[in-house]
């Protein structure tokens, strides 16, 4: 098997705390031999779990990225049982640009496996699949909805077949603590990253905390909280774990939106007006938003209806629109027991 483009700087094996970073060929007109670094570190201490914290995997989405470089400065090694290690910027041109994509307009959560010979996406996404992956119990990605949309704030799952792992998944998605959870499948293409370390059997857990260019303190606040009772969690990270119950609030609500019925596109151009917000909760048929015609002020506006009843998850964040954007999402509340 070919080897891995990408280079790591630090041993990933040893115990102690490191910071180092991955490198692979960097393809510029303002330098030969150029490399991209994606930053790394790895704080191991005995026994315990193995836990990869990912950020960053889009750019312009930032609540997980502070969180992840917080938790890489403050992670003491006395804190640890077993090993954390953290990527907090996965795609560091994209971030700096503030861009969902990297500058090549490649979609880095489009790009696993990945393949050591192809294009520079692909080969990092080929040394996570075949290098860090194999290293973890667990997989934590972080993601929000980036400038393109508000989520409402919430660690998030994909059902898995497999019981064990589910119930592990569903279990880990709760101890974010979040007020929602999202179950979600892939209506966009293949190649996602939590799905390559599912398939591994990993315990995944993902989030999607907001969006819409800008990230509220109690936003960065739930990044921090969630990221670290996870850890503790899942037996790396000392303390005590809290629950929702511990802390004295009521039972998140799951949301699902399994069904590719909840995900409402643009009938064509034009200007979004969002009426509801997520978290509001709204029946077949009535009006979530109205889309408005720069270039025809006489022409009234196109009214975008719920096509079943449920809970506004996303919303569009940017106004101007594009047959075919997604201008919101809504989720199905259901019973946790509906999926042990
Ligand atoms: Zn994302």
């Amino acid at each position: 098997m070919t080897d891995p483009a990408v280079s790591c700087s630090i041993d990933l094996t040893a115990p102690g705390k490191h910071i180092g970073r991955l490198a692979f060929p960097k393809i510029t007109n303002t330098a030969g031999w150029a490399s991209t670094f994606v930053h790394v570190a790895s704080i191991a201490r005995g026994d315990g779990p193995t836990v990869l914290v990912l950020a960053g995997n889009h750019g312009d989405e930032y609540e997980g990225q502070v969180a992840a470089l917080r938790l890489l400065h403050e992670l003491q090694l006395e804190m640890v049982h077993g090993r954390v290690i953290v990527v907090p910027v996965l795609s560091p041109a994209a971030s700096k640009a503030n861009t969902r994509n990297w500058p090549s307009g490649a979609n880095f959560n489009r790009s696993f496996p990945g393949r050591p010979d192809g294009p520079p996406n692909e080969q990092l996404a080929d040394f996570l699949t075949r290098v860090l992956f194999p290293l973890a119990d667990v997989v934590i990605d972080m993601h929000s909805d980036g400038r393109s949309a508000w989520f409402i704030p919430c660690s998030h799952m994909h059902v898995v077949d497999d019981q064990t792992q589910r119930k592990a998944m569903l279990e880990g998605m709760e101890a974010w603590l979040s007020d929602w959870h999202f179950l979600y499948i892939d209506v966009n293409g293949t190649g996602l990253l939590p799905v390559e370390a599912e398939n591994q059997g990993k315990i995944v857990i993902t989030t999607e905390l907001g969006g819409g260019g800008r990230v509220p303190a109690p936003i960065h606040r739930l990044a921090w909280s969630g990221l670290n009772n996870v850890l503790r969690h899942v037996g790396v990270l000392e303390g005590e774990v809290q629950t929702r119950a511990s802390l004295g609030r009521p039972p998140a609500v799951i949301l699902d939106g399994r069904n590719p019925g909840t995900i409402v596109l643009s009938p064509e151009d034009g200007m979004f007006e969002a009426l509801l917000e997520p978290g509001d909760a709204v029946s077949e048929g009535e009006t979530v938003g109205r889309l408005w015609f720069v270039d025809r002020p006489d022409r009234a506006p196109e009214l975008i209806r719920a096509p079943l009843d449920g809970v506004v998850t996303v919303t569009k964040a940017i106004p101007v629109t594009e047959q075919g954007d997604c201008v919101f999402v809504l989720g199905v509340p259901i019973d946790r027991s509906e999926l042990t």
